[in-house]
């Protein structure tokens, strides 16, 4: 008989051990308490929401490295596989001092809803090693890297498990990975892994790809709202990766950015700043914003709280929260860093009737993007810039609409429209392939 899921009817799977992360403005606890709001309107089957919160497989692994001065030490690996029902899994692999296999659990689960929003035939995964790779030098780190991957050697595959950059990991961390699988395989074999530098198979658009993302899909909110790009005031958290690409995106669709931000503080103009003068300002200042002239400076909170149509966290969790969501002005948020809302934060923001377009699609282009690069590994053929911005739009315009338009179907927010959509996608396949005894 089945039994429709119920929250906290049991513990879940994915938090059984003990776990570090549990704090309650964790991103990964965030996720699944929206997780489970999602899984609850769709009547989940107990068992289904089992398995769907269970990892299919752990890798642990030690990695052994020769140091630089003729040391052995032996380091811990790990590679989590949450799911494969929509195709391989994907995943970033972080090099961090204290990363938990809890905390890769939970990121491996992230990535299953993340592809399944924007449609892209994977599962999810996540891998790390605990490490500091800031005390390493890059002929240990090669060492390292090369006997993870061939400690894992039957786990990655481009038909199996395939990673990417994460924290602390890059595009040289990719081609070692690489070359170690294409000379175990006897061939070069470059869709093991996303994320790689260009030469070696890495798609063009890529490094761009999460912020045009954003961009994407915050015109198509402004849409929905009947707004114009140029009637629209932005403020934007974060001048990295996603944040400045983002920023310099939207002003180019005609956008008034009046305030950017980084670690430095915020900087706002409301005349609008000038933002290809932002962005080789903080290019030639070693990426940062410090010393920002032509700008009034302000807080990362008063940047948090202008008066703007949108707001673009894109730096890092949990920065909208019980304390200040009362005070936030905006009427779109568009979440290109992961958790940057804590759940507290989210009856609030839709009470004051704003559209927030949850990090699970906001932030999906990157993944597109390494979907898109995979794909270009197999054929072999590569395509142009202007070819995978078309697509990377078409997919994120078109996951938003699905987001919007589950969202309406069920009276919920976009971000429980997000999981929504996303479990039932899973869920449904899983129903259709069956449970293999
Ligand atoms: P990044 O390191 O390039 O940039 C981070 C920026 O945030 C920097 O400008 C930093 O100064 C700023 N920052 C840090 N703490 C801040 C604070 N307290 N207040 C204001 N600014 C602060 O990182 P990124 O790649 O741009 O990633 C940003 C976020 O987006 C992260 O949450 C990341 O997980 C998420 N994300 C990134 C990608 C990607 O493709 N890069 C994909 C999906 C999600």
């Amino acid at each position: 008989m089945n039994m429709p899921f119920k929250r906290n009817v049991y513990e879940r799977a994915i938090y059984k051990e003990p776990a570090p992360i549990l704090d309650r403005e964790n991103p990964f606890q965030s996720m699944m308490e929206r997780f489970d709001i999602a899984a609850e309107i769709l009547e989940l089957d107990a068992g289904f929401y089992e398995y769907l919160c269970t990892p299919s497989r752990i890798h642990i692994t030690a990695i052994p490295v020769v140091m630089d001065d003729g040391r052995l030490r032996v380091f811990d690996g790990m590679r989590v596989i949450h799911n494969e029902i929509l195709g391989p899994s994907k995943g970033g692999i972080r090099y961090t001092p204290h990363v938990t296999i809890d905390e890769v659990k939970a990121l491996a689960a992230w990535m299953t809803w993340k592809c399944a929003v924007v449609n892209v035939p994977f599962g999810g995964a996540k891998g790390g090693v605990a490490c500091n790779p800031q005390e390493m030098s890059p002929g240990e780190l090669e060492r390292l890297t090369r006997r993870y991957t061939a400690n894992l050697i039957d786990v990655f595959g481009p038909d199996r498990d395939i990673p990417a950059p994460d924290m602390n990991t890059n595009e040289q961390i990719m081609a070692w990975i690489v070359d170690t699988y294409s000379m175990h395989a006897r061939r070069t074999e470059q869709a093991v892994v996303t994320g790689k530098p260009i030469m070696l198979g890495g798609s063009i658009g890529r490094k761009e790809a999460t912020g045009r993302g954003v961009m994407t899909v915050t015109l198509a909110a402004m849409e929905r709202l009947r707004v114009r790009p140029s009637q629209c005031k932005v403020a934007v958290q974060g001048f990295g990766n996603v944040g400045s690409v983002a920023a310099r995106l939207l002003a180019e669709q005609g956008c008034k950015i009046v305030g950017v931000s980084d670690v430095s503080g915020g900087y706002f103009n409301e005349n609008g700043l000038n933002i290809q003068e932002v962005v080789e300002y903080a290019s030639a200042n070693k990426n940062s914003l410090a010393g920002y002239q032509n700008a009034q400076v302000i807080s990362n909170d008063d940047l948090l709280t202008l008066e703007v149509d949108v707001l673009v966290p894109a730096a890092k969790e949990a920065q909208i929260t019980r304390k200040n969501v009362e005070r936030v002005r905006a009427r779109i948020i568009s979440e290109g860093a992961n958790g940057p809302t804590a759940p507290e934060a989210d009856d609030l923001l839709n009470q004051q009737g704003v559209l927030v377009i949850p990090d699970i699609l906001a932030n999906a282009g990157g993944v597109t993007v390494s979907y898109f690069e995979w794909v270009q590994n197999r054929q072999g053929y590569y395509w142009s810039l202007d070819r995978v911005n078309r697509r990377l739009d078409r997919v994120m315009r078109a996951s938003f609409d699905s987001v919007y338009d589950t969202a309406q179907k069920y009276g919920v927010s976009l971000r429980i429209g997000a999981y929504v959509l996303a479990i039932d996608k899973v869920a449904s396949a899983l129903r259709m392939r069956g449970i293999y005894a």
